[in-house]
């Protein structure tokens, strides 16, 4: 399937040196996706550019709004679909990670389901989508209690060729880290199962954002669409990116207090701790540690935490 087929179904018609905007629906829900087509004069790749899968991640979702006010079809080879946001209910009702129709986190069930739950509905959309493209840059950054260091992941999944794109393209936005992912159930390991290369960023944290984020932001995004020869102008190939082997994700055992030992982009040592959570009382539920060494890459910023809440990364080298 091209974009013109799927936008053609949905009755979005479009055509070269234009830019075209619209909603996505997603069938059976009140989800409806603003996206701006800008299809370029001149033939090339299909890009498929998300921002707000989670709804509380701003510099992103605002990144993806100038994206698409801003790209011109004269600079572009190909076609360029920006969707800003993808989840504005969630968007609105301001929480991190979830859908407020189905509690569902939208970037653990792609590829999603035709006839499943809203956020499974969503992914589905997203996944058919990803279908019609080259190259899917799925924006994102620390939500609304996370902070983080930019970085940028990339799916070891769909054979070597996939992979191998999606690695080397991850540098291209020049954020300090790239490190892989073998999750399946997320947006790039979606796109790289059906054989489109891919990355997720991570840029900006804690329910903020700020015009120099953005900008910045932008910027990288730029550089990877003139590294993937979609836009003219000089590409910057980032020579100082750092690969990291894989992301240990700690996830809560227990409901309570969290306190990190650590602070973000701290190194830490194979073995040490990384933070505890205690009850009301200040006992001490459970302790966390690091499996090899590396660099904490993000870290949740919030005194309550709920079993089964992520805690904190470290990017092991
Ligand atoms: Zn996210």
């Amino acid at each position: 399937m091209t974009f013109t087929d799927f936008f053609d179904t949905i009755g979005i018609r479009f055509e070269a040196g234009t830019k075209t905007r619209g909603f996505i629906p997603v069938p059976g829900t009140p989800v409806e996706m603003p996206c701006t087509i800008i299809c370029g004069t001149r033939p090339g790749r299909q890009i498929l550019i998300t921002g707000g899968v989670h709804g509380g991640e701003y510099p992103c979702i605002e990144t993806a709004i100038q994206l698409g006010l801003h790209l011109q079809p004269a600079e572009i080879s190909g076609t360029v679909v920006v969707v800003h946001p993808v989840n504005p209910p969630a968007f609105f009702a301001k929480l991190q990670y979830y859908g407020p129709h189905d509690g569902k986190n939208l970037n653990r069930v792609f590829p999603g389901k035709a006839l499943g739950t809203a956020s499974e509905r969503i992914a589905y959309v997203v996944s058919q989508l990803q279908q019609c493209s080259d190259f899917f840059i799925d924006l994102h950054g620390g939500d609304i209690h996370e902070a983080l260091l930019p970085f940028v992941i990339y799916s070891r999944l769909g054979g070597d060729e996939v992979a191998a794109q999606s690695r080397e393209v991850s540098s291209f936005l020049g954020f300090p880290y790239v490190v892989g992912s073998v999750s399946d159930n997320g947006s790039i390991g979606g796109a790289a199962n059906s054989g489109v290369p891919g990355l997720l960023a991570e840029l900006g944290m804690c329910g903020r954002w700020s015009a120099e984020e953005v900008e910045e932001y932008i910027e990288a995004v730029r550089n990877t669409l003139r590294g993937l020869g979609v836009i003219e102008g000089t590409f910057v190939r980032h020579e100082d990116v750092k690969y990291l082997d894989s992301m240990q994700v700690l996830t809560a055992q227990h409901t309570g207090c969290w306190y990190p030992s650590k602070e973000l982009g701290e190194e830490v040592a194979s073995g040490e701790k990384l933070g505890e959570i205690r009850d009301f009382f200040g006992e001490v539920l459970s302790t966390y540690y690091a499996e090899r060494g590396g660099i904490l890459l993000y870290v949740v910023t919030s005194l309550a935490i709920v079993t089964g809440d992520p805690l904190c990364a470290v990017g092991v080298s």
